[in-house]
């Protein structure tokens, strides 16, 4: 039986304002979709912590052997400088200034994402669409608006019409926002836009000659809104009705409220069933930014290159830091605050180290099931991962207490608290074992110098044939061996 079927999971929606008890449309399966990054400059570890959030609630559905579909896109075209629609689009505007095609721009910090990403032990998502190879979808859904009356056309742009979509409909019901003070608190168009109002909000814009990025459409040559590309990623590959729609605080507006006024103008209602939102990582007091430039890059954090840091910290640390917070509470990077984490870290590594030598005993004087069970409840109560942090700490205290003969365990509750301990830390919270990677790469630094040896034999019984065999195929693996007056070393 599929360990969900044991679980109660509760998660808060930004919809709602409360914890519900999840239910995904289709039992066993859940659909999720996680608005991506904007592919026009290297993430900061802001990013990377929202990201990580979402990482983390994937890796918890695998664990409860949910089957998930987990949508997460690149942005690539339609984010506009300020989240103004008549500003310049942030890629179009990286590619103007560094003189590069806009896909050159795009290649280059997708990459930079993947790497960033590889290094903090993510998994990769089931689906990662563009928003460049989805503008036939998009087009199709500006259509059906247009259709259902709650946009219009001026000057080769498309609005979605913000106050006649109110009139039967509540826009503003996810950020808590009134459309009548919005209204009120924002100076008129002055005839200066093609807006009916100052709220709506661009589902297509027309390119300007000097506009790189562009496509034809019913409206003339443009380019699509940045709300719509995740309206058509999301029902295009999860369906009408999915589970879980979720990105960073600063998305809920307008990106997710536009996005639900999308969806309910095309069909009449919301396909999300639950929203949810993960909290900004601070500096200094203040949300890391990329336009402000008060932001840490994950490569100095592995450097220490940065001010603010006394010195480097592994990626690992750096993942524990973060999870050491609920994904809803803002979080504030500080150097003793990353310290602490590293000391953390070590204890629990150092824990399951000695967990692995410890012997059973004919009875067990610790309830290991009640303990186990805290670790669930924790996660099923909105993924909190401080509280299932505090419970990993207080399993290494019983290894502590059972390494000095004052606590014993029968050998399948030591095997509960084995396969719990490391299930949380490594499948969840999703860390990597440094002192695993350290040891297995002793141990390839041990059969290279064991190859070098027989190749060297070889080569004094001339059997050259051998020898050269042994150096072309570690050469094939990416180890290199080099013969200098001093014997043989390797580059791996
Ligand atoms: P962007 O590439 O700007 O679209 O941002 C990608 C994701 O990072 C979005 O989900 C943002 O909400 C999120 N994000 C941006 N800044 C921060 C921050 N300081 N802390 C946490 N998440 C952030
Ligand atoms: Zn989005």
């Amino acid at each position: 039986m599929q360990l969900y079927k044991n679980h109660q999971l509760k998660i808060y929606n930004s919809l709602s304002g409360e914890k519900e008890v999840f239910k995904p449309v289709h039992d066993g399966n859940i659909g999720m979709y996680v608005c991506g990054p904007t592919v026009y400059s290297n993430v900061h570890l802001g990013n990377v912590r929202t990201f990580m959030s979402f990482d983390m609630i994937f890796r918890y559905f695998l664990h409860l052997e949910y089957k998930v579909r987990y949508v997460r896109n690149i942005t690539d075209v339609g984010h506009i400088v300020d989240d103004v629609d008549d500003g310049e689009d942030k890629i179009a505007k990286k590619a103007r200034v560094e003189q590069l095609e806009p896909m050159e721009i795009v290649q280059r910090y997708t990459v930079d994402f993947h790497d960033v990403l590889n290094q903090f032990n993510f998994l990769p998502p089931s689906i990662e669409p563009t928003a460049t190879g989805h503008i036939i979808e998009q087009i199709e859904i500006v259509n059906q608006i247009i259709e259902k009356g709650f946009a219009y056309e001026k000057n080769g742009s498309v609005y979605f019409d913000v106050v006649k979509f109110n009139e039967n409909n509540h826009y503003g019901k996810l950020s808590g926002r009134n459309i009548d003070e919005m209204l009120a608190n924002t100076r008129d168009t002055d005839g200066q836009s093609d807006k009916k109002n100052p709220q709506d909000f661009a589902l297509w814009k027309k390119a300007e000659p000097e506009h790189i990025m562009r496509w034809p459409s019913p409206w003339g040559v443009g380019f699509p809104g940045w709300h719509l590309e995740c309206t058509a990623m999301s029902t295009k590959y999860l369906g009408e009705t999915f589970d879980i729609h979720g990105g960073g605080m600063d998305l809920k507006f307008p990106h997710h409220e536009c996005e639900i006024a999308q969806n309910e103008a095309c069909t009449g209602q919301s396909p999300v069933n639950y929203w949810m939102h993960a909290n900004m990582l601070n500096l200094n007091g203040k949300k890391m930014s990329k336009s402000t430039g008060n932001n840490l890059l994950p490569g100095e954090i592995y450097s220490g290159g940065s001010p603010f840091l006394s010195k480097a910290f592994s990626p690992n640390v750096a993942r524990f830091f973060m999870m050491q917070a609920h994904y809803r509470s803002i979080l504030d990077f500080t150097n003793d605050g990353i310290l602490a984490a590293e000391k953390g870290f070590n204890r629990l590594m150092e824990g399951l180290d000695v967990l692995k030598d410890l012997q059973p005993a004919a009875a067990s004087t610790l309830d290991i099931a009640t303990w186990k069970q805290a670790c669930y409840d924790a996660m099923n109560d909105d993924f909190n991962t401080p509280i299932l942090i505090a419970n990993l700490f207080e399993g290494i205290r019983f290894v502590n207490l059972i390494n000095d003969g004052k606590e014993t365990l029968t050998a399948a509750d030591l095997k509960m608290l084995s396969d719990t301990l490391n299930t949380f830390t490594f499948d969840v919270i999703g860390v990597r074992d440094e002192k695993c990677a350290a040891d297995n790469s002793e141990k390839l630094d041990g059969v290279v110098e064991m190859l070098i040896g027989m190749r060297n034999e070889a080569r004094a019984n001339k059997n050259f044939a051998l020898s050269d065999q042994i150096r072309d195929q570690l050469l094939a693996l990416g180890i290199q061996l080099k013969d200098g007056k001093d014997g043989t070393t390797f580059s791996i």
